[in-house]
This record gives C-alpha cells, structure tokens and sequence, in this order.
C-alpha cells in the first residue's frame, strides 16, 4: 500500500490527508489487480470543516468582481488545456472509458469553461419600467451562498466542471464531493484551480462516501445549494433532506432514452448513431440510447445492420487506440448489467447479440460484458424500462410514428430523445411531444453542447438546467432593486 497515494482532501487551499485512517481501493477496471490510488473515506467532522471554510470564504469572493472571477476561469482552462493528455489518461483508467472519449469529455469541459468564463464580463440583471414616475426598477444576480457539489463517476471531469464553474463564477464557494471511484480525476481539476490562483476556501474537496460526507452536505445548513448529479434512488432522498432546510437544490438523475428510427430514415445514419448512443462509454451515459425503437416496416433491415455492425465493435481496454468500448467501471455496475441481461431473457426478449461477461485472455482482469442487443422487448418490458447503465441496446417493434411517440414517453424518465427520419412534419411533431429535457433529430441522444441548457423532467429532473446561461438561474439569486428619486412621499396606491 506504501509506495500508491492515497489521495488526499483540499480544504482552506490545503491538502489534507484524512484523519479517519479508512480507505478504499481506486482500481482501473481494465486491470483490476492494479490499484491507482486509495480513496480516504472522510469523517462528517471533515465536510464540516470544509463547509466552514467555504462559509468563511464567501464575502470576500462574492465581492470579486464577475469579470475577475471569469479571468481565473480563464487560466484554469488553459491549464486543463495544457494537461488534457494527463487527466485523460487519469479518466480512462479509473473509469474505463477509451482514451478518445476521455478526450471528448475533456474538450466539453473545456468548452464549459470557455463558456462560462465569458459570463463573467456579463452576468446581467434586467431594468423594468415603473408604473410609477422617477422610479428606476432593475434586478442583480447574486450568488447563493456556499454550495455543495455531488457528483457521479461516470463523466468526472465534465459534470463537476459544469457545476464548479458556473458556481465560482457566479461568486458562491464551493464544497465538492465526487464519487469515490474516480478520485484521480477530481484531484487534477482541483489541482487546476489552485494553480489557476482560485483564493482559499473558495473550492473544496472532500472525498468519502455519499452517507457520511453527501449526507453532511445535504443536511448541513451552511449549506445554501445542492447540485447533486446520479441515480433518481439517492437524487431523491438529497431532495427531500436539503429542501428541508430551505437549500436550493438541483437533481439530475436516470434516464432511458429512446432512439427512434422511422422507416423513411437513413438507416445507416441511424445504425451508427445507435451504435454509439447504445455502447459509446459502455453505455454508462444517463443519456445512452437504451431503447432503439423501430417501425415494423424496415425493423428487420435495421436489426440486420446493427448486428453487422457490431461484428467488428472492440471491445477491450480503454488506453489502446483499437478499442470501441471499455469495460464497466466496476464489479457492482458489471453485476447489475448481467442481472439485467438474465432478467431480459427471463422476460423473452430475443438476446440476439452478446449477453457474456468476457473473461477470457486479455479480459481475465476486467469488468468487461460483451456489447448486448435484445429484439422483441416490449415496452412495458424492465429491460425497457429501467435504466440498466450498461452496453446493452433493447429494439422495440413498433406499428407506427404514433405508436413509437407513445412507447418513446411511457417510461418514468424524461431525459433526452431522438428521432431518425426525413419527414419534416414527424420531426417537429416529435420536438412537441418528446417528454424529454433534449431532442435530436438524426443524431443520438447523447452529449450536449456548453452554450446549450442542459438536463431532464419527470423522473430525471428536479430544478433548473445546467449549462448554457440558464445555469445561473440556480448558481444566482435575483435580486429586485427599486430607487425612487422623486424625493417626494408616495402617492397614490399602495400595494
Ligand atoms: P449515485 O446516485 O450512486 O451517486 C452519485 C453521488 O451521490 C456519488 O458521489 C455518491 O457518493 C453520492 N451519494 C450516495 N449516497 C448519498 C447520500 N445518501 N447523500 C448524498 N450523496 C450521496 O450515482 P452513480 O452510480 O455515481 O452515477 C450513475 C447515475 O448517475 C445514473 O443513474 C446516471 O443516469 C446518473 N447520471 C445522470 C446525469 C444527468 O445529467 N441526468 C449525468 C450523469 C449520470
């Protein structure tokens, strides 16, 4: 254990080793016998003290000017930028995505920053006419307080950057808790912002599991805000603790996202989109195309040409160049994939494709499970129903653009959606009736840009967007200023 870090917590523009004396072991999921650091699994007292160093830190951050904050912002990117090659490789091996994805999912969090930093030199209220003469109404925005960050494994480096920078720049502090399987990550972009020359206190990191340091951060009343990020179980549970205490809160959660493809659609168009929607980072996106659904008419051709496509889908470690799809990102995840493939042909879906963990050879000392497609599932199906987080794709036949629209919606989560077709009219009808937070029209559900709002309704949404400038309606209160320079007693109504 001697000669591997165990990584260690920043509080107050410190590095502090955890004093708890319990760790878990970080292991690349490709490789399982090679641990890359230990976790500490900090004690409440800890997130305490960095809540109150975040408390303490926030009057004088709020009073940075925005366009200052912006300028700090600025340099941690191009920091991020100069070190894109370290964190990527930081990335795929503790979360098992391949090396091309990580480096996707750092350029988005470079654009976030790119974004957001820019906010800086605008952040703007609005000025209201008055109904009443000289009288100037206009609004501010101000920052909520110290904020509390949770986040998920699954995209380390570009969920917590949507959430700190938008944070910091809007003049909150910041304490910052990621999943405790993908650590390294975290480390490097807090080790960015402190040599971007973020002050201390403004951002703090604290390692440990959800029902010790999550659970302090929830319920903690310094607390102000809560953007948590992961599973609607846990999303809903810091809901209900943080609102109690009147914290704003923000949940992004599961999904289950469809993919329609109508049988007027560039197939080919449509395969590859499933293709990478289904098992691009191994499914493990909350925004994975999950549920192909086709109209009866071409399912056939489509089936076809996905299980060609799938013939030379790589799947491996993540860090050679060959791969298409690394493993699942730990033995629990791998479990829940393959309990979910056996529900699925308990349930009679047609398991066309894959369906194994791999063990053999190369994949002895990983959590790999082949890329899966089931046919036949019905919608009403728990493949089809429940997000299984995994590289596995359910087809669902259906009779019509009507019918696909209502399978499409009749899931609990309302994340993202997309539709394959050439048909203008389905398209937009499809735009309107989407029960999703994001459309795509012939391309996949996944991703998003940085200028763009971003997250979900029903069961995977509670509170405002993330990203885009619609990220402030929850990092920013508003705040209404009336000036009255009559000099003279008001007259008339009085509300
Ligand atoms: P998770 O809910 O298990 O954990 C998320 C975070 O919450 C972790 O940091 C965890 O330690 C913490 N946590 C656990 N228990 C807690 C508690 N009682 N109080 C406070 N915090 C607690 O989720 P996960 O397995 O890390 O991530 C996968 C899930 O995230 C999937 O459901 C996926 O769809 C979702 N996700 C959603 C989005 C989105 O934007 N909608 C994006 C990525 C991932």
């Amino acid at each position: 254990m001697s000669s591997i870090q165990t990584v260690k917590n920043y509080i107050n523009g410190k590095w502090i080793a955890s004093s708890s004396g319990k760790t878990t072991a970080n292991t690349n999921p490709a490789h399982t016998d090679e641990v890359l650091c230990y976790t500490p699994l900090s004690t409440k007292e800890e997130a305490q003290e960095a809540i109150a160093v975040a408390k303490a830190a926030f009057p004088s951050w709020k009073s940075t000017p925005a366009p200052q904050r912006g300028k700090l912002l600025f340099k941690a990117m191009h920091l991020l930028q100069e070190r894109i090659e370290d964190v990527a490789a930081a990335l795929t091996k503790e979360e098992g995505k391949i090396l091309r994805e990580a480096k996707g999912e750092i350029q988005r969090a470079l654009n976030i920053m790119e974004y957001t930093a820019g906010e800086g030199r605008r952040l703007k209220g609005s000025t209201i006419p008055s109904e009443l003469p000289n009288t100037f109404i206009y609004t501010i925005r101000q920052p909520i307080g110290p904020i509390g960050l949770i986040t998920p494994w699954n995209f380390p480096v570009a969920i917590p950057i949507w959430k700190i920078a938008p944070a910091l720049l809007a003049g909150n502090t910041v304490v910052f808790k990621p999943a405790t399987i993908t650590p390294i990550t975290a480390q490097k972009i807090v080790e960015i912002f402190e040599a971007a020359g973020f002050p201390a206190g403004v951002l703090n990191l604290v390692y440990g599991s959800g029902s010790a340091i999550g659970d302090e951060i929830v319920n903690n009343h310094n607390i102000h805000g809560v953007s948590f990020t992961g599973s609607c179980e846990v999303g809903n549970t810091v809901y209900s603790q943080a609102s109690r205490h009147n914290a704003r809160v923000q949940c992004e959660m599961g999904g289950k996202n469809p993919l329609i493809v109508l049988n007027d659609a560039d197939l080919k168009l449509a395969v590859e989109g499933a293709i990478q929607g289904g098992f691009g980072s191994t499914g493990q996106r909350c925004t994975a195309a999950s549920r192909v659904i086709v109209e009866d008419s071409i399912a056939d051709t489509l089936v076809d040409m996905m299980l060609m496509r799938m013939e030379n889908f790589k799947v491996g470690d993540g860090m050679k160049p060959e791969t298409d799809m690394g493993p699942c990102v730990d033995e629990n995840q791998m479990n829940t994939v393959l309990k979910y493939i056996d529900i699925g042909k308990g349930e009679n879906a047609r398991l066309l494709k894959g369906g194994k963990r791999l063990t053999e050879g190369l994949y002895a000392k990983g959590y790999f499970v082949e890329p899966t497609l089931f046919d036949y599932v019905l919608p009403t199906m728990r493949i089809a129903q429940e997000e299984i987080f995994g590289p596995v794709i359910s087809v669902i036949r259906v009779k019509d653009f009507e019918a696909a629209v209502a399978a499409a919606n009749g899931v609990q989560f309302g994340l993202s959606a997309s539709l394959y077709t050439n048909d203008l009219s389905k398209a937009m009808k499809f735009v309107d009736n989407a029960d999703v937070g994001k459309v795509h029209v012939n391309s996949p559900p996944i991703g998003g840009e940085a200028q763009a709002p971003f997250g979900g309704i029903k069961a995977t949404g509670i509170g405002p967007r993330e990203c885009g400038s619609e990220t402030f309606e929850f990092y920013t209160e508003i705040k209404t200023v009336y000036v009255d320079y009559t000099g003279k007693k008001r007259e008339g109504n009085i509300y």
